[in-house]
């Protein structure tokens, strides 16, 4: 399995490399030469396996021979084992036809811990193997951050640095990313909004004398990796459900792209996934992008759902690259226009190419919190900020005879002050991190500066 850059000018990578390489040379992001199909039979027999065995047989045909069966089928028992709950992403129904997947029973309570125990669990397999060792640096709006740390501390060959955005991520996020104790941690508080912090990322991936004195390594939502693990749970979802012998729809809470990204994976790869929809809050350019053709930059407005206040949605791109025919050169051309202008048209046929593979809707503030209330009135359950911006957007395009399925992305103990609002109740954390509050905080004050940013990185890292 070979791995291409949406921007046609990086070296031609296989699953190992790619994983640990992150974002391309030439500034792209790695995608599959081809993907993979599973045949009705092959999805029909997931039916009653567990998380872990749907996961390996998802995945495994996009690793190559980057690992053994056996150590593959090791990290994936060992990334799950830590999940507060035996179904690992189990489903609630909300109404006729509207299904909850809750994806929020990892160690740091949001969906990103399916991705990131797991790569935490290859980086240290496929590290050991080289006898090699890598800085990991990340850009957070608050979810990212806390699962990296959680799957990378205490490792030996790792050294990880988490940018955040200071002020602007949650107390329970900061206090995940600021009180893990491990001497290769390390929780940056930026002064500046996500994306300077994704930008100042993007610089030092770009800088590749520093990229190679450091060996830096990304695990952002660009990190393929990190999408493959996302694709497991769409087809648990849908086979629970009926597939492949009925369709079945996602609404996806989005901000990055990679999460719903997957799911238009898993549809590649012949899940009958009839419809994905793009929910976003108020910061809203892929419902924009969608609804008029222009890709264009705002300002980030800061809302209660902040895992998804970004100006611009990185995974986008491989959307892109798909919708354009496969054409790196033409997205090098989009990804250029965006940074020198703020902003690009897409073609008439690229925008109808997205149009037939997503829906999308915005919802506002106000609505977001009718939601979470309407919710718990209605069924008893307790959404997140961010999962009832999906809850709305599907609320809105649920259709009888079609199971619509919305992602739970976050506890709501991970965002209580919403929550409260909302409702008035104060969800708590689950026991098993009921200390956090009592736990001292560890976190270094940081300029929005490349230099400053890259000089600390090196005196900081082991050697
Ligand atoms: C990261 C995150 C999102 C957005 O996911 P993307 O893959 O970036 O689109 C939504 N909700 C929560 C709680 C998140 O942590």
């Amino acid at each position: 399995m070979r791995y291409v850059s949406t921007r046609g000018a990086a070296p031609v990578l296989d699953f190992g490399e790619a994983m640990l390489t992150g974002l391309a040379r030439d500034g792209g992001l790695y995608v599959p030469e081809t993907v993979p199909a599973l045949g009705r039979d092959e999805i029909a027999a997931l039916s009653g396996l567990s998380y872990e065995e749907t996961a390996f047989r998802v995945m495994r045909p996009f690793t190559g021979d980057a690992f053994t069966d056996a150590e593959f089928r090791a990290a994936i028992e060992a990334a799950y084992r830590g999940f507060g709950h035996p179904a690992r992403a189990p489903l609630v129904q909300l109404a006729p036809s509207h299904f909850l997947l809750e994806l929020f029973h990892g160690p740091t309570l949001a969906f990103k811990d399916f991705a990131m125990q797991l790569i935490g669990q290859l980086f240290q397999i496929a590290l050991k193997r080289q006898g090699r060792r890598i800085t990991i640096v990340g850009a957070t709006s608050g979810d990212t951050g806390s699962a990296a740390i959680e799957a990378f501390r205490g490792l030996d060959n790792v050294d990880v640095f988490i940018l955040f955005p200071e002020g602007r991520v949650s107390d329970v996020q900061r206090r995940q990313m600021t009180t893990p104790d491990e001497a290769n941690v390390h929780a940056l508080a930026l002064d500046g909004d996500f994306d300077d912090a994704q930008a100042r990322l993007k610089d030092m991936f770009n800088h590749f004398e520093f990229r190679d004195a450091v060996g830096l390594a990304g695990v952002n939502s660009i990190n393929w990796a990190r999408v493959l693990a996302q694709v497991v749970y769409y087809f648990t979802a849908a086979v629970s459900l009926g597939a492949p012998h009925r369709p079945v729809g996602f609404t996806v809470p989005t901000g990055n792209f990679g999460d719903i990204f997957a799911g238009h994976v898993a549809r590649r790869m012949g899940l009958p996934v009839d419809r994905l929809v793009i929910a976003t809050n108020q910061n809203d350019i892929l419902h924009r992008c969608l609804t008029t053709g222009r890709y264009e930059t705002g300002g980030v407005k800061p809302s209660i759902s902040p895992s998804m206040d970004i100006q611009v949605s990185s995974n986008f791109e491989r959307a892109l690259f798909d919708a354009y025919g496969r054409d790196g050169g033409a997205v090098a051309q989009l990804m250029e226009e965006l940074k020198v202008a703020g902003g690009f048209g897409v073609s008439q046929g690229a925008l109808e190419a997205l149009k037939a593979a997503y829906a999308s809707g915005r919802v506002s503030e106000d609505e977001t919190l009718a939601t979470i209330a309407r919710t718990r009135r209605t069924t008893g359950e307790l959404l997140c900020p961010h999962s009832a911006v999906g809850v709305a957007v599907a609320e809105r395009r649920r259709h009888p005879s079609m199971p619509m399925v919305t992602l739970a992305t976050a506890h709501p103990a991970k965002f209580p002050d919403a929550v409260e609002r909302a409702t008035g109740l104060r969800p708590p954390l689950p026991d098993r991190m009921a200390d956090l509050f009592s736990r001292p905080e560890r976190v270094t004050s940081v300029p929005n500066d490349l230099a400053a940013l890259e000089a600390l990185i090196k005196e900081r890292r082991r050697r």
